[in-house]
């Protein structure tokens, strides 16, 4: 079923990026893979997914770890969910690319985390598109201050920008706000501010990542579409 499900989600992603006129290419899709267990993902990275998203910093490692004890290392962890300082020195060597970034005191302490293992992250920031206040990330007039602030972090680079749409029952809700996420990334790399590209949008999950597409987006993080209802109970 996974793999069906894969194949259904590329499928719309290819057809999202017709209807819009894009190449299909610049578009990747993260398999968010949390609260299940390593089984699912074996079968997605069998069917070709490299991908793969978690929120908690504790599974992320687990899920990294077994995968590379198995002697595979191709794959790409993406930390999406929130993170708190104190557990930022257990990721900054295994992720590929952070998504959640929401404050210089953050990013300052992932750069200093990953001075000490020597290497340099790349992240994301997250912007509140529709002012949610029960969502993380920042406001998009905060933007610009706060990379031109971890512009001189030593050990992180902002690759780009990431939001999270609120619930809502018809996707093309969201569309305004993925629509203002890529206008507000193009306006910040036309400030071109040293150590600072805009390169990837992270936008779209299960309900409205074909929508996401149309309006630019570079990452989609689906979920529920690909490995089922999560189960929280558990
Ligand atoms: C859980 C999660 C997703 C995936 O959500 P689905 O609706 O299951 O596709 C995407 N992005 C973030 C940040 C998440 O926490």
């Amino acid at each position: 079923m996974i793999k069906e499900n894969i194949d259904r989600v590329l499928e719309n992603i290819k057809e999202a990026c017709i209807e819009s006129g894009r190449d299909s290419k610049e578009v990747s899709l993260i398999c968010v893979s949390k609260t299940k267990p390593v089984s699912m993902i074996e079968e997605a990275y069998e069917h070709g997914c490299r991908l793969f998203g978690e929120n908690k910093v504790q599974e992320l490692c687990d899920k990294h770890d077994h995968f590379k004890e198995k002697g595979i290392d191709d794959i790409e962890w993406h930390l999406i969910g929130h993170l708190q300082t104190n557990k930022v020195k257990y990721v900054v060597d295994k992720v590929k690319l952070i998504h959640s970034v929401d404050s210089f005191h953050l990013a300052s302490c992932i750069s200093k985390e990953a001075l000490k293992k020597n290497v340099c992250v790349n992240i994301l920031i997250e912007v509140n598109m529709a002012g949610e206040e029960t969502k993380f990330g920042i406001r998009p007039e905060e933007c610009e201050e706060l990379l031109r602030q971890i512009s001189v972090l030593p050990a992180v680079k902002v690759c780009g920008l990431m939001t999270i749409a609120p619930f809502v029952e018809n996707p093309e809700e969201n569309l305004q706000h993925f629509s203002n996420l890529r206008k507000l990334l193009i306006d910040m790399d036309n400030k071109n501010i040293d150590n600072i590209s805009m390169g990837i949008l992270s936008m779209g999950m299960t309900n409205d990542y074909c929508v996401a597409v149309t309006q630019g987006a570079t990452l989609v993080r689906v979920g529920t579409g690909i490995f089922g209802e999560r189960d929280y109970t558990r």
